[in-house]
């Protein structure tokens, strides 16, 4: 496994793969990695002859606010991790050299990127879907991994690779759960015990909803009443939002439908968490 930082020596490594025919499969991430990264590298290594991971925690997707610096980066650990998954390059660049000072060009993805969580961080889907362009560029994979625990990402990415002619295949894969139901995130590492008991209320309210949707209900608003009512009962719980919308536009649903996406957003103490679930789910 080589572990590359400069853009140029990736750019010409991969070169000498691409020129032999060689496919490769690309797996962005901000490291911190647990199982549901290493899904996504596992199911690259089936798919492809070639790994590439990113690790890069994007200083473009913060908010001012946001937790940038406090981010967790166990470098080390994430090396050993992509080691162990055969992982062939893991691309580790510097804010620097991605982001020069006169950087000025933005990728956005209009309408999609301000509804859900776009309406409480402005800019955030603007510099993800900036950062994955150009990581794109870089790497040029033939396939590349998202998760479907970021489900308004995953859709934003797709709308991108559709729209602006992107020549790669996008395959979104399930979200890897704790055995108590908790999605996976890089973020959980901020949650204390309690919260981390609290947290369970994320899956908790997205299986009722698939339980009354199983029983017959197909009132969005009842549904998300329905959650609101059991999230409420946890008092170190805060709802962002819970939104029931259309998985490939994200308007909102009044009524429950194949394409559906139950999507939900809380406040843990300071760290913010979500989860969804998609029509194929329910
Ligand atoms: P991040 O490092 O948070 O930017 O995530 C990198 C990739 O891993 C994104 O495509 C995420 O959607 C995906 N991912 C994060 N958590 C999970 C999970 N629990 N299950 C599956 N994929 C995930």
């Amino acid at each position: 496994m080589k572990i590359i930082k400069s853009l140029d020596k990736l750019f010409h490594y991969l070169k000498k793969f691409k020129l032999k025919g060689k496919s490769i499969g690309f797996v962005p991430t901000m490291g911190a990695l647990h199982e549901g990264h290493l899904s996504l590298i596992r199911q690259a290594r089936k798919d492809t002859d070639l790994v590439v991971v990113s690790i890069f925690v994007n200083p473009t997707q913060f908010g001012p606010k946001e937790d940038l610096n406090k981010y967790p980066r166990p470098l080390s650990k994430d090396l050993a991790l992509c080691r162990k998954e055969k992982a062939n390059f893991v691309f580790c660049p510097k804010p620097q050299d991605m982001y020069s000072r006169d950087f000025s060009t933005f990728v956005n993805v209009g309408g999609l990127s301000e509804v859900l969580c776009g309406k409480s961080r402005p800019g955030h889907f603007r510099g993800v879907a900036t950062v994955v362009t150009k990581l794109f560029n870089i790497v040029q994979p033939d396939i590349v991994y998202f998760g479907q625990k970021d489900a308004q990402q995953a859709i934003i990415i797709q709308r991108m690779v559709r729209d602006l002619n992107i020549p790669v295949k996008v395959r979104v894969m399930p979200t890897i759960r704790e055995k108590g139901g908790l999605a996976l995130s890089s973020r959980n590492a901020y949650l204390g015990k309690d919260e981390r008991k609290d947290a369970l209320v994320l899956s908790q309210a997205l299986n009722l909803a698939k339980l009354l949707i199983k029983n017959g209900s197909r009132d969005s608003g009842r549904i998300i009443s329905r959650m609101r009512h059991l999230i409420k009962k946890k008092k170190s719980v805060k709802i962002d939002y819970i939104e029931v919308v259309d998985s490939e536009n994200l308007k909102p649903l009044k009524k429950i439908s194949g394409n559906c996406l139950i999507a939900l957003a809380v406040w843990i103490g300071k760290t913010k968490l979500i989860d969804n679930v998609v029509g194929d789910d329910l």
